[in-house]
């Protein structure tokens, strides 16, 4: 089957540019716009303030379909995850997390939601379950905000903020980010506030300079896990490409541009990065860019031989970033019951069903 594009992976300049060729009034582009963003509708028909004609042609170019969800999973904590299949019958999953910590520095006590950005991941970071899969295709801008009016639906409620934390590498598929991050910060989409997009990154530098040069004040996050190149190198291959010194020369371009404060991510793994000598040299990284660090303890993943440190340990880590007047926070993750750490329950969907 030819590859039909989806109407939700359609931008208004797009929409504007494909209905002046079909010689239609401008005013058909917030028409449709509405309905697909707004009233949320599942088929062209539903669309009926334009003409059947009108309505017949966009059939033959476009298609409507949605990605399904297949299995939501809840947890004690309220954080749910939601497997959804796609129209080739690959998964991917988001997950709900209600009443979040301000983690990025946005508003607390609203509701969250984790998005994925590919299927699979081409960046093999050693401790992740995504990268035990490889990587096997984009999504499309249709299927990134899916993941969204989907999480909306089930959880009644409109998202408040938004996290590229799920599935995948956003900055490998920037062509589907951007379109998304317009979809979901335009009036006539979803118009959520760009200060509420978090798209959190290996760390791919010339997409990273790309991004700081996009007018939206989007946020970032960076995986650093490792402080220097010697430890970030043994769990993470990108390192290998653009070492640390690198990324943190992108970090100061950013911070150039943006106003938001950057995050940088660091799960603590026992005996792979939780020297405190680490902590020490994060701190000063952290406060050459002014940045704040999310300590996550790793989650484990089946297979994987890899474990959390101590919490009195993982304390210890981040009472030296503090000691360093770094605002660090120790996240002692909700959804750990569900599997909610990237990739994990695909994983298990793949897998079973071989
Ligand atoms: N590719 C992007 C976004 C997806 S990963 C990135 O690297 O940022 C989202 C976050 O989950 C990353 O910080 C990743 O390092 C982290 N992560 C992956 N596996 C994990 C695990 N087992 N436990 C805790 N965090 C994990």
């Amino acid at each position: 089957m030819a590859d039909i594009p989806n109407l939700r992976s359609l931008t208004a300049d797009e929409f504007t540019t494909s209905f002046q060729a079909l010689g239609q009034p401008a005013y058909r582009s917030a028409q449709i716009l509405d309905w697909l963003w707004k009233k949320r509708v599942s088929s062209i028909d539903e669309m009926s303030n334009l003409p059947v004609s009108l309505r017949e042609t966009l059939k033959e170019k476009y298609e409507l379909s949605a990605p399904t969800i297949v299995r939501a999973q809840g947890s004690k904590d309220t954080t749910r995850k939601l497997l959804l299949k796609l129209k080739d019958g690959r998964f991917v999953e988001c997950v709900l997390i209600p009443a979040s910590p301000a983690l990025y520095g946005e508003q607390s006590d609203r509701l969250t939601l984790c998005v994925s950005s590919q299927v699979g991941c081409a960046f093999a970071c050693k401790f992740c379950a995504s990268g035990l899969l490889g990587f096997t295709r984009n999504l499309t801008p249709g299927e990134i905000t899916a993941q969204i009016l989907l999480a909306e639906e089930l959880a009644g409620t409109r998202v408040n903020n938004l996290v590229f934390m799920g599935m995948g590498e956003p900055l490998a598929n920037l062509p589907s980010l951007l379109k998304a991050i317009e979809l979901i910060t335009s009036p006539e989409g979803l118009h959520i506030g760009a200060r509420h997009l978090t798209i959190s990154t290996s760390g791919l530098v010339p997409q990273i300079k790309k991004l700081a040069d996009h007018p939206r004040q989007i946020r970032l996050a960076i995986s650093l896990h490792g402080a220097t190149d010697e430890v970030r190198s043994k769990i993470m291959p990108v390192n290998d490409r653009w070492g640390v010194d690198e990324l943190f020369e992108a970090l100061r371009y950013w911070n150039s541009k943006k106003k938001q404060h950057l995050t940088l991510e660091y799960i603590l793994i026992k005996g792979i990065n939780d020297d405190l000598e680490q902590a020490r040299i994060l701190a000063k990284r952290a406060k050459a860019i002014r940045a704040k660090v999310n300590l996550i303890p790793y989650n484990t993943v089946e297979g994987l031989p890899w474990e959390r440190p101590s919490e009195d340990h993982c304390r210890a880590f981040r009472d030296i970033l503090k000691n360093s007047g770094i605002s660090a926070t120790l996240r002692l993750e909700k959804g750990h019951d569900i599997d909610a750490a990237c990739g994990q329950l695909r994983l298990r969907e793949e897998t079973n069903s071989e």
